[in-house]
């Protein structure tokens, strides 16, 4: 007789060898014995970072010293990483910048579009964003005398139909980070154009991780993190797109020395760089940027459409599995069923979330849990395999099971 999970391991390997991109997981150093669900977290460490980090730490700055600013491109770093992401979400170069964390660049890129739409009084984003989008577009606001109105993205374009004319700027994420739902960014975006908003996008979630075109769908703003889907490393810098249309004219209200127009001139008086190169701040972080960098060619001859094509099936034999394995043991499916509205993780809802997650890892699997009750797993097409999927919910239903999650919950260890 066949059993469920015999079943379900056989599907695993014909849908591995379905699968594109099986060839690409090489090039992650992933620890043995570890099945790592967390890369919409933070992404595992690329084979290509340890040697690159070697060289620009013992050669370029050891021996190079202050030479390297400009011997090894140290200076251009901001702009030359920043087209590198700019290929994954469809941004022509010259438009997207690298450095400083999202919380900065969103910032800035919050005030310079609301500031572009002065005497419309509302800023728009979504109630369930991310916290530090939430506070900074309150931030933004109270700065510079404007309301916020939340709303959530299945509202938006009837919001902006009838009250569009007073939106300055609406700031939404493709994908919800607790429940892994995927907006539509087209439907979003174009709602926001009609109505003569600005529209900043914020990509962490999607950026490496679907196929984004914000060159053709006229978005005007974009942030997004380098160290979730990006796997550029904890902290690794963040990145900012601004459509070519605004470049004259954006003013970001963090201005430092590295956006000037002539940094090397130590004027008295701020004159703006050109273009997004007004977006840099400060001196950038260079081992971050140059380990980002290079962490950014595991992305080399990879199709985002085949990424996309991958995750869906991870997600969708996450939900299968998940049918299969853990009836009746108090989970509740959180991300939605249909392909088109899932992004790149699975959530499940239980009352033991954040012992369940421990006793997961004690396990080997690890995924995290977002207060008070989700567990989330994040898939990232490449790495993951069908095989790590129906591992993790195998172990998910045993520790269920077990029951193991109390002593975990109590934080006092697992029993086995
Ligand atoms: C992860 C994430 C951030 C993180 O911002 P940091 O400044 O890197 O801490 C911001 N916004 C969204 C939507 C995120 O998912």
């Amino acid at each position: 007789m066949t059993t469920a999970p015999h079943a379900l391991a056989v599907r695993a390997a014909a849908l591995d060898a379905a699968a594109p991109l099986g060839h690409v997981r090489e090039r992650f150093l992933l620890p043995d014995g570890v099945v790592y669900l967390d890369g919409n977290s933070l992404g595992p460490l690329p084979a290509s970072v340890p040697p690159v980090l070697d060289d620009v730490v013992h050669r370029q700055w050891g021996t190079g010293l202050i030479r390297s600013w400009n011997g090894h491109g140290w200076w251009d770093a901001p702009a030359r990483v920043g087209d590198l992401v700019g290929r994954l979400i469809g941004a022509a170069p010259g438009q997207t910048l690298a450095g400083d964390s999202t919380s900065v660049q969103l910032y800035n890129a919050l005030s310079a579009a609301a500031a572009l739409r002065s005497g419309r009084p509302l800023m728009v984003t979504d109630p369930d964003h991310f916290p530090t989008n939430q506070y900074l577009t309150d931030a933004v606001a109270r700065r510079l005398g404007l309301s916020v109105h939340r709303v959530r993205p299945t509202g938006l374009p009837a919001f902006l139909a009838a009250e569009g004319d007073q939106v300055a700027v609406v700031g939404y994420s493709p994908v919800d980070y607790r429940t892994g739902e995927l907006h539509d960014m087209a439907v979003l975006t174009e709602a926001a154009q009609r109505a003569g908003a600005l529209v900043l996008w914020d990509l962490s979630h999607a950026a490496g991780a679907l196929p984004v075109q914000v060159d053709d769908l006229g978005v005007d703003f974009a942030v997004g993190c380098g160290y979730k889907f990006l796997s550029g490393g904890p902290g690794a810098p963040a990145f900012v797109y601004v459509a070519r249309r605004h470049h004259a004219d954006w003013r970001p209200p963090v201005t430092g020395w590295n956006g000037h127009a002539d940094p090397f001139g130590l004027h008295e008086e701020y004159v703006p760089a050109r273009g997004v190169g007004r977006g840099r701040i400060g001196t950038p972080p260079v081992l971050s940027l140059l380990c980002l960098e290079a962490a950014l060619s595991v992305f080399d001859d990879v199709d985002l459409t085949q990424v996309r094509a991958k995750s869906l099936s991870l997600t969708g034999f996450f939900l299968h599995c998940t049918d299969v394995l853990l009836g009746g043991l108090g989970f509740e499916r959180v991300t939605p069923p249909e392909p088109e509205r899932r992004g790149s993780q699975v959530s499940l809802r239980h009352p033991h979330a954040y012992g369940l997650v421990r006793a997961l890892e004690d396990r080997g699997v690890i995924g995290d849990m977002r207060a008070p009750d989700l567990l989330r797993f994040g898939v990232n097409a490449l790495f993951t395999t069908h095989r790590d999927v129906l591992e993790a919910v195998t172990c998910l239903r045993e520790v269920t099971a077990k029951g193991a999650y109390v002593s975990a919950a109590q934080g006092a260890g697992t029993v086995t």
